[in-house]
């Protein structure tokens, strides 16, 4: 039988799509392999285990950090616990945050933790039946800390500089304030913590929603004639939610981890955010919805998980667009059945950038007596998503490329400019 290590080690580096898009680009502009290499692999990565003791019972946690490349600034990613998470996903969304940062234009490089947990088995361990969500948070907090303690250089030092992902929030970022008491050492704070921003808790769903704000426009519609499905109810999906009804458009369905809702003329959305803060899930608050994948709506936009979106969901998805709130939900498989629908992909490093948009002004200012308000935020994650997008649909447009693809193409571009500029390459 597998071990937990071979487990979280993986068997080999699947294919991925950053993987391809470096590659075309790299045949596009006809850069040497030894550059393209340098996009594609991380300069480092690290494998460790943590030792927690949960009321008597110890347990340890394979962890990963993947530094992916620091050409442009310090290290920066957000921890992630995941249940079936390895070294490879932890890659992979790695160099997603170094595409990410470029193509935001961030003086950020990129990296990313994964820490491979099973809160199942914590709810047995305790025999618990019932969704709780201080045990959760009690849970997560040993692991953080222990985290926190075991790469308290690094961290304190702001070599690397971590911020929330699936499974953790403003809380666990507390914790390695908590074991650093450096307030630009992480962001993602939450309010009152030394250093925190307004703004950067739904910065991600904001960016996610200037993105289909654009794309509202460019259709030419109304914002209340406008369907938008989301997968993922949590800080990215909810937030998304939130901004768009508050714009006019109809969520019409939603899906997480435990079911899905569905109401063609519109979910209210802030009594689902009230539901799923008691219940856990939005499983209950209304009808499910027959198909997820398959529900009539203008945008989809999945803000859950990795690979949600294979081959068999593309075939039934008859969005027009479908806008990467999460890190690659969108398989290579599903997006040639795209390519082929001519449905468009807003990309992962520029559809979900406004949290590290975000991050780059907590970073900065953690000791400026005059904190930014969530408006300036905000202004500066339409300004940076807008301006990034439409350079992106200009390079789609001049070279007959996806706009996936010249997401890349304009992040690369300027990853390779540096690089040769630091003597790297
Ligand atoms: P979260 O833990 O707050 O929420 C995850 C949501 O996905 C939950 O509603 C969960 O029920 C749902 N989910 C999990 N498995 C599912 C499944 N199999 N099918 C359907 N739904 C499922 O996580 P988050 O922070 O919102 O992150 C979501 C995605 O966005 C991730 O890919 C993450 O990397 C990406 N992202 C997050 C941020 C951020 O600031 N939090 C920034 C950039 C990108």
């Amino acid at each position: 039988m597998e071990t937990e290590f071979e487990a979280f080690f993986g068997k080999q580096q699947r294919p991925t799509r950053s993987i391809n898009n470096i590659r075309k680009v790299g045949d596009i502009l006809d850069i040497e392999p030894r550059t393209v290499n340098e996009l594609i692999y991380p300069q480092d990565v690290h494998v460790f285990r943590l030792h927690i003791n949960l009321v008597e019972h110890p347990m340890s946690v394979w962890g990963c950090i993947s530094f992916h490349n620091r050409a442009k600034g310090i290290y920066k990613g957000g921890i992630r616990i995941s249940s079936d998470l390895d070294i490879w996903d932890t890659i992979e969304l790695s160099r997603l945050m170094t595409l990410k940062t470029s193509l935001v234009d961030l003086e950020f490089g990129g990296a990313k933790t994964g820490l491979r947990f099973d809160m199942s088995k914590a709810y047995k361990l305790f025999g618990k039946e019932e969704y709780d969500i201080k045990f959760e948070s009690y849970v997560k907090k040993e692991i953080i800390k222990e985290f926190a303690h075991h790469y308290h250089d690094i961290l304190s030092k702001k070599q690397y500089v971590p911020a929330p992902d699936i499974n953790t929030g403003p809380a666990e970022m507390a914790w390695i304030y908590g074991e650093t008491h450096e307030p630009s050492s992480v962001t993602g704070k939450p309010e009152g913590v030394p250093g925190w921003l307004p703004g950067r808790k739904e910065a991600t769903g904001y960016g996610v929603y200037i993105v289909v704000k654009n794309l509202i426009e460019k259709m030419g519609q109304k914002p209340g004639e406008t369907t938008v499905a989301i997968q993922g109810f949590g800080n990215v999906g909810s937030n998304s939610a939130f901004f768009l009804d508050k714009l006019g458009v109809k969520i019409v369905a939603v899906e997480d981890k435990d079911g899905s809702v569905y109401n063609e003329e519109g979910i209210d959305v802030t009594s689902l955010t009230k539901y799923v803060t008691s219940n856990g899930t939005v499983k209950g608050f209304c009808d499910p919805a027959p198909d997820f994948f398959g529900v009539e709506a203008d945008i989809m936009v999945p803000a859950a998980i990795n690979d949600a979106i294979d081959a068999e969901a593309a075939k039934k998805i008859k969005a027009k667009y479908v806008v990467e709130g999460a890190n690659f939900p969108t398989t290579p498989e599903a997006m040639e059945i795209f390519e082929k629908k001519g449905i468009e992909v807003i990309p992962d490093i520029l559809a979900n950038a406004g949290g590290v948009i975000a991050s780059s002004v907590e970073y900065a200012n953690p000791v400026s007596t005059q904190k930014m308000d969530k408006e300036e935020v905000f202004a500066m994650i339409e300004r940076k998503i807008s301006k990034n997008l439409n350079l992106a649909l200009d390079i789609a447009k001049e070279r007959s490329i996806s706009l996936d693809l010249a997401c890349t193409f304009l992040s690369a571009e300027r990853l390779i400019t540096t690089m040769q500029n630091k003597g790297w390459i």
